[in-house]
């Protein structure tokens, strides 16, 4: 059995990450699966220990953190979450291909670590229709909006750190050309391993 791949989908809020990861993300083709990440706050009902998170306190946070047990990790609003390395490989030693939709900086982390991960940044057909979809989901304020647009267009420059960069014109289609690059990728893990 193969080891699985480590796949890292990045892009600006707005661009339609989750639809398009809906859309393939149960492919059978594809094994695919989450990690489940660690995180300080607190548990919403409804959320489950090991489903939605590990939830830990901020000591035991830090304490993985210094012992090199995280792939990578963020603040969020004064909480923090990481992705467990064990949780990670211990995935894909089952042949299972993890994916995790993380920012840029998560993904520079990632690639400290696993250099042949197989990054991913999803892009809006444009600007004009990124904002469209920020304003369109008519939940935040101008300020949150304005903030949101701003980080929108610095990630934008940063494409470059990415295997592939895939428009999100159409779901669709998007979700289609990724589901052949992870197949290529399983392929290809394949003929090296022969
Ligand atoms: P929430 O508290 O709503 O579950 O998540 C808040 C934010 O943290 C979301 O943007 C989510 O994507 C991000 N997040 C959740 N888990 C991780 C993780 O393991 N690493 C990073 N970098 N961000 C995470």
């Amino acid at each position: 059995m193969n080891r699985g791949l480590l796949i890292v989908i990045s892009g600006p809020s707005g661009v339609g990450k989750g639809t398009v990861i809906n859309e393939f993300k149960n492919r059978p083709e594809l094994k695919l699966v989450f990690s489940v990440s660690m995180t300080t706050r607190e548990k919403r009902p409804g959320e489950e220990e090991g489903v939605n998170y590990y939830y830990v306190t901020k000591e035991e946070f830090e304490k993985a953190q210094e012992a090199g047990e995280l792939l990578e990790s963020a603040e969020f609003v004064g909480n923090w979450y990481g992705t467990p390395l064990k949780e990670v490989e211990r995935l894909r030693d089952e042949g299972k291909n993890v994916l995790l939709e993380i920012d840029v900086q998560g993904c520079r982390q990632v690639k400290k670590k696993v250099p042949d991960a197989l990054t991913i940044f999803i892009v809006p057909p444009n600007m004009e229709e990124l904002e469209k979809r920020i304003r369109g989901r008519r939940t935040e304020a101008e300020e949150i909006i304005q903030e949101r647009l701003a980080k929108a267009a610095r990630e934008m420059e940063m494409t470059n750190e990415y295997k592939y960069v895939i428009c999100n014109d159409d779901v669709k289609l998007a979700a289609d050309i990724i589901s052949v690059i992870i197949s290529r990728h399983m392929e290809r893990n394949a003929e090296l391993s022969e």
